[in-house]
């Protein structure tokens, strides 16, 4: 072994779920949009110039900046985007999380937070989630250097109320808490209504969810001006340009058609509620999920075995094997064909 090999960097990379590809298959496994993004998307696609790849793209990503500024009611100079949040949340964990003294975020929660942690050399502790799975927020009240929380809580689909939130936040400005949002558009109140009054909060949000944009990678993060000027300090030591010239413009695109994102979540929404009710006549119990997804177990047959099964019929889910989780499964929302025959299958099985 040559000395150069102990010198690279030792992380636990994180896994994302499978991205399968074929006719028939139905993919429920990583909470994507099953709708196509606003026909406006599309359309600008489409008239697209080539001068769009030719140039390099506006490192500041103006157009989309402006667009979520306006969208909100919020400043220009509140507003950071992203290639996805999972670029924003790591920015932030590079920006915000030094102090030495570890970082909280719960046992059960995006996989991500440990693997960002570890990569940055943050010291981080997890406090475990009530019986219910619930984020007990009494833990969150001791020295700390800084927070992170999913609401909704990925893959429990759980959400904490707003004045909850604000508690946590109250309690803790003398760090950075972020809030990750990736699924509010399905349910919940956003924090986003606190950052007028918490300089320490940062919400962070995304396309790949509500706006069925994942193949896109858009995120962003809302929060006092203190705090986007320095996650652009950060950006700009590291890459001017990680926002690509199309997804700017597409994701503008997406922010115009109000009409069009209410009718598709509300589809989802009434999908997930009908799933809902449709796993409990088929024996399992699931969390009251404010989310794309439903957390379920079911009350005779192993998590392992039926995901397995899901998966020879090219169904596939989540499952995620962790000692907390082996006996659940975190299903995506998908149409209602695609429930269907999934629904079918487990009746059969
Ligand atoms: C999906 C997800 C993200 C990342 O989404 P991007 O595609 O990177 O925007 C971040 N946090 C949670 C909790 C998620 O589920």
């Amino acid at each position: 072994m040559r000395l150069w090999e102990n010198y690279i960097r030792n992380v636990e990379p994180y896994v994302p779920g499978e991205q399968p590809h074929g006719e028939k298959i139905i993919k429920l496994n990583t909470n994507e949009n099953p709708y196509p993004p606003a026909p406006g998307v599309l359309k600008a696609l489409k008239e697209m110039n080539w001068e769009e790849f030719r140039k390099y793209p506006d490192p500041s990503a103006n157009l989309l900046v402006d667009a979520l500024a306006d969208y909100y009611g919020l400043g220009k100079d509140q507003i950071f985007v992203g290639v996805g949040s999972d670029d924003v949340l790591g920015m932030a964990f590079l920006t915000f999380f030094n102090s030495g003294k570890p970082i909280l975020f719960p046992d059960v929660t995006y996989s991500f937070y440990p693997v960002w942690a570890g990569l940055f050399g943050i010291p981080y502790e997890t406090p475990v989630l009530d019986e219910e799975f619930g984020i007990r927020i009494q833990d969150y009240k001791r020295e700390n250097g800084g927070i992170v929380i999913a609401n909704p809580n990925a893959p429990t689909g759980l959400c904490l109320p707003l004045e909850q939130v604000e508690e946590l936040v109250r309690a803790n400005e003398d760090v950075v808490v972020i809030v990750d949002e990736a699924y509010i558009d399905f349910g919940g109140e956003s924090a986003r209504s606190l950052i007028g009054r918490y300089e320490n909060l940062l919400v962070v949000q995304t396309f790949s969810k509500s706006r069925s944009m994942a193949g896109m990678r858009i995120g962003y993060a809302m929060g006092s001006p203190k705090l986007i000027t320095a996650l652009n300090h950060v950006k700009y030591s590291y890459n001017s340009y990680t926002m690509n010239q199309p997804s700017i413009i597409l994701g503008t695109e997406a922010l115009k058609d109000k009409e069009y994102f209410k009718s598709r979540v509300e589809a989802i929404v009434n999908t997930r509620e009908r799933a809902k009710r449709r796993f409990g006549e088929l024996g399992f119990s699931c969390t009251d999920s404010y989310t794309n997804f439903l957390f379920v177990t079911h009350e005779h047959i192993p998590a392992k075995e039926l995901f397995e099964a899901l998966r020879r019929e090219q169904i596939y889910v989540r499952y995620f094997g962790a000692p907390r989780l082996k006996d659940y499964l975190r299903v995506t929302i998908g149409t209602e064909e695609d429930m269907e025959a999934m629904y079918h299958f487990l009746e059969s099985y």
